[in-house]
């Protein structure tokens, strides 16, 4: 490894913390990875919604929260991405397509 990054090695990284908060609205990156042409190939990003009144994203937020208070109560932003990387024991659709 040529770089390391010394956060990764604590055991809460900074975005737990807000995980410890309650779950909140996120992205997550969805990256398949093909086993049998190690090709991956990378799906467009997937909202997962919490359920959370005080998030600005979640369908419980309520509707007469709006700024400024709104910016002061509740999550403006989407929580740390997620990442997700299947491996599929297959090859990938490109592949696939070109008879590979
Ligand atoms: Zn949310
Ligand atoms: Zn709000
Ligand atoms: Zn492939």
């Amino acid at each position: 490894m040529a770089k390391e990054f010394p956060f990764l090695h604590q055991p809460f990284p900074w975005y737990s913390f807000i995980s410890l908060l309650g779950f909140m609205c996120c992205w997550r990156r969805v990256r398949h990875v093909y086993l049998q042409c190690n090709h991956a190939i990378n799906l467009p990003d997937d909202e997962i919604r919490c359920d959370s009144r005080n998030c600005k994203f979640s369908p419980n937020h309520p509707l007469d929260c709006v700024p400024p208070q709104c910016i002061k109560t509740c999550w403006q932003y989407h929580q740390y991405p997620q990442q997700y990387s299947p491996n599929i024991d297959g090859k990938c659709p490109n592949c696939i397509a070109a008879g590979r």
